[in-house]
């Protein structure tokens, strides 16, 4: 069977990492690891959505959390099980754009661009790591 990882973005609306978060996630699944990854609904995870909960138990995931509060890591394993890998995009894009509050895609500017392009280096490697073992 071919291993997909499930990509789990904490989706956060109120900054500029949660909104990283996802954008880098679908960056991942679209253009990046398109056969490796696939990606769940968090909110629908959270809610209770079956197929969700199963996929997440069956295959290996990794979160991707705007800050580290961890919402999308905590949610996976009070459900699903741990996680394999998990990405702090504050931690890696700084807490200053991470917190700041630019939510619109009109608004991003080359900063925010080149933030969610090292994010998107960091799932791929994480998604590397986890293939390889
Ligand atoms: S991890 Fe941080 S950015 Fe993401 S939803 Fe939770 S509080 Fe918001």
């Amino acid at each position: 069977m071919e291993i997909k990882i499930g990509v789990i973005s904490c989706s956060g609306e109120e900054c500029f990492g949660g909104t990283a978060t996802r954008l880098a996630t679908r960056k991942i699944l679209e253009t990046i690891k398109t056969d490796e990854s696939v990606t769940i609904c968090l909110p629908l995870f959270l809610a209770g959505g079956e197929e969700e909960r199963n996929f997440a138990k069956e295959y290996p995931t990794i979160s991707v959390d705007g800050c580290n509060k961890l919402c999308a890591k905590r949610g996976t394993e009070k459900y699903s099980g741990d996680v394999n890998g998990y990405i702090i995009a504050s931690d890696i894009i700084g807490e200053e754009l991470a917190f700041s509050n630019i939510t619109s895609l009109r608004d991003l500017k080359e900063e925010h661009n080149e933030a969610i392009d090292s994010l998107v280096i960091e799932i791929e490697k994480e998604i590397n790591r986890i293939l390889k073992k």
